[in-house]
């Protein structure tokens, strides 16, 4: 999908003004469709970044000296803030951490990124909008998948 209606001038990374976490940019219309609309309202013509930082509750923020916004300022929860088995890893698909943990469980194998992978290729995937990350989700699947693995020593 193409950035053009995205602020250009804006660095590419940006330092939370919390965690102080280097963050990358993020979409407009990830906001847009994530934050609750009291939220919505608040938000500036500025380049937003995303915090990834796991204990830092700034979601998304902007280089400048404007409100950021937390976990609670969004509709969903957050992956890489919130450890929780009911939380999702893949937005586009409801794969939440429960639901990988329970198909290992009870088949020692997950088919999570193998369906993921091609819902992808079928071009059915809009993690660009669905996922607070504003990216596709395949990385932390595999990283939920290795661990689960690992705990349950399979
Ligand atoms: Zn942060």
């Amino acid at each position: 999908m193409s950035n053009r209606a995205e602020p250009n001038a804006a660095p590419a990374l940006a330092t939370c003004p919390v965690s102080k976490t280097n963050s990358r940019k993020i979409n407009r219309r990830t906001l847009e469709h994530l934050l609750k609309p009291d939220a919505i309202n608040k938000m500036q013509n500025v380049q937003y970044y995303y915090c990834d930082e796991l204990s830092c509750d700034v979601v998304y923020f902007s280089g400048q000296a404007l409100p950021y916004f937390t976990k609670d300022d969004l509709t969903v929860k957050v992956f890489h803030k919130d450890n929780g088995d009911d939380v999702n890893v893949c937005y586009c698909f409801d794969w939440t951490r429960g639901r990988i943990k329970e198909q290992i469980r009870s088949t020692g194998q997950s088919t999570a990124s193998q369906e993921i992978a091609q819902l992808v290729k079928d071009q059915k995937c809009i993690c660009d909008i669905t996922n607070p990350k504003g990216r596709c989700s395949l990385g932390d699947v595999n990283r939920v998948i290795k661990e689960v693995k690992q705990q349950l020593k399979l």
